[in-house]
């Protein structure tokens, strides 16, 4: 996913191999060459700037260090606003204190809920915990079934509404589920809502009343790394129409640029908690800010 913003940083930072020391105007082409990497890879343009502003400004600052030389010391810089970029330490889910605990994904159709209700219910799983998934996405005719065939998949159960019982009622549903789980002791639902295609005032809405019916621990917004700027845009209109708390990155096993989905955490404010990386239940894992910028850096 980001092979391209790897190969462009590795470029910049060879420039400054053998230097013994940065001058100013170093510090400035590297700069540009940085700016113009993540402009290419398509991070949000105020992200981009934050970010260049804090590089250059540290790597102006900085003292010389006995042990790095100044390619290592920009490349140290680089790699530690990049992990505050992507929201520093690692967030865990939390959990409610009397179960079950209430995960809602929101997100666009096709950014991926489904698929992620089927990897994080195996990763409940894995982790001791007793996962029920909960279709509420009732808009489009397959979604029932779709996470039907990837619970059993992740070997975990689910609760969909009877045909002519609560069809096309959402809020009822996940409403219910939350009684079924105490009753049959699940200590976590997940609840799959249904998307659009484009942002619209009618999901959000829905969204909005399955959020209020059910006051959910952790709203998750799902957003496919592979859409490029409209990432933003998305995770700003579902932060506005319905909230969330944390991010899941989809798809970054695609060869798009990807920067958008890494601008989401600093423009919303919110972490990126899991990254799904295929379309195989276990192609998913927690979000480790270090290891990505590790990753982005090469
Ligand atoms: P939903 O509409 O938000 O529920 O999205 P789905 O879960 O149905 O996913 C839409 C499509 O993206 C499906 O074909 C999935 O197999 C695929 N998909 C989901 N997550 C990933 C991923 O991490 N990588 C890839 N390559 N495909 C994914």
């Amino acid at each position: 996913m980001f092979d391209t913003l790897s190969d462009r940083l590795a470029a910049t930072f060879k420039n400054l191999r053998g230097k013994g020391r940065l001058s100013e105007a170093d510090i400035d082409a590297t700069a540009r060459e940085i700016r113009i990497a993540l402009l290419e890879a398509d991070v949000a343009l105020p992200v981009v700037r934050a970010f260049i502003k804090q590089v250059k400004e540290r790597a102006v600052g900085s003292e010389v260090s006995q042990a790095l030389n100044p390619a290592q010391q920009v490349i140290k810089i680089v790699n530690e606003e990049l992990i505050g970029i992507l929201g520093g330490e690692t967030r865990r889910l939390r959990y409610a204190k009397n179960p079950p605990t209430v995960i809602m994904l929101a997100g666009l159709q096709g950014s991926g809920k489904t698929t992620l209700a089927g990897k994080l219910g195996r990763w409940l799983k894995q982790q001791g915990h007793t996962p029920l998934l909960v279709a509420c996405d009732l808009q489009r005719p397959d979604a029932v079934n779709q996470l039907s065939v990837v619970a059993e998949r992740a070997g975990v159960a689910v609760y969909a509404p009877e045909p002519g019982n609560g069809v096309g009622d959402p809020v009822k549903v996940a409403e219910d589920s939350v009684a079924h789980a105490r009753d049959k002791q699940h200590d976590v639902i997940v609840v799959d809502t249904a998307g659009r295609l484009g942002i619209d005032e009618e999901l959000m809405r829905q969204a909005a009343d399955i959020r209020d019916a059910v006051s959910p621990d952790e709203i998750l917004f799902v957003v496919d790394a592979m859409i490029g700027q409209d990432a933003v845009t998305t995770a700003e209109a579902f932060r506005d129409g319905v909230g969330f708390d944390g991010v899941v990155l989809s798809k970054l096993d695609g060869d798009a640029r990807g920067g958008a989905a890494l601008s989401v955490a600093q423009v919303t404010g919110k972490q990126i908690m899991f990254a799904s990386n295929g379309e195989k239940l276990d192609d998913f894992d927690a979000f480790h800010p270090d290891r990505m910028a590790s990753r982005i850096l090469g």
